[in-house]
């Protein structure tokens, strides 16, 4: 399976960094981890035919995890889509969403798409197909958000998403025995719980105690690409093992 991080920003896009989603890719199809903007077109430049989207998982309501569902909804009717695509998210990013469907996409537009709610108990399995099953945990965000724990069915290699959150004891049992942790470093100094983000060394922490072997931090604050030395400092103290800020493109074999 692979695992490609279709861009980085923690919500204020830079000129290297584009809004945060991931495309998933396995022997049986590829989803979509939350929606940017232009997914059809990214996915077609990639060589995907949009059409043969499994389906998708959205971490939380907020505008840069979920702004390009509409058009890419609208899309995907355009292009003559009416297998069912499943969209899997908690209930407020659900009610968001169908909000979003409400007021873009017209009634007769809209047969092929099927809500599914995520509950919100720690480490319970969301999914299971033919590549992978999915477990998920509530994090610590302004818009209740999950953590994402992906088993692949063909290899060992377990990946743990944090999502957007503050250090949070659920993210810290879903990446326990997972092989490697991606976790958000929007902040560069401690925000409050009500915010709810993480600065490097709060990721750091998080996967010394869930004893990973590797960290990869994205929804990266964009010092941490400017200047990285300086900011990647105090988690490197905590955290020992492999651990680098992604760039927008970069895959990750699972
Ligand atoms: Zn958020």
């Amino acid at each position: 399976m692979r695992l490609v991080i279709m861009g980085t920003a923690p919500a204020i896009a830079t000129a290297d960094q584009d809004h945060m989603y991931f495309l998933l890719d396995g022997p049986d199809g590829f989803w979509l981890l939350d929606c940017g903007g232009s997914a059809s077109h990214r996915l077609l430049k990639m060589g995907y035919d949009p059409l043969q989207l499994k389906g998708m998982i959205l971490t939380h309501g907020h505008a840069d995890h979920i702004y390009g569902l509409p058009v890419f909804l609208q899309d995907l009717w355009l292009r003559g889509r009416t297998e069912p695509l499943p969209i899997y998210a908690n209930a407020p990013t659900v009610e968001r969403c169908r909000a979003l469907v409400d007021l873009f996409i017209p009634e007769t537009m809209r047969g092929y798409i099927r809500f599914h709610v995520i509950g919100d108990s720690p480490g319970q399995q969301a999914l299971d197909t033919p590549d992978f099953s999915v477990y998920t945990a509530p994090t610590i965000h302004a818009f209740p958000a999950h953590a994402l724990r992906f088993e692949p069915k063909r290899s060992r290699r377990v990946v743990v998403y944090s999502a957007d959150t503050a250090p949070c004891a659920n993210v810290v049992e879903l990446a326990r025995g997972a092989n490697l942790l991606i976790h958000e470093a929007s902040v560069l100094e401690p925000v409050s719980t009500i915010i709810g983000h993480s600065t490097p060394a709060e990721a750091a922490e998080v996967a010394r105690e869930a004893e990973v072997p590797e960290l990869l931090l994205v929804h990266s604050h964009p010092a941490l690409h400017s200047d990285g030395q300086t900011h990647l400092q105090a988690a490197r103290q905590i955290f020992t093992g492999p651990l680098h800020v992604a760039r927008d493109g970069e895959v990750v074999e699972f």
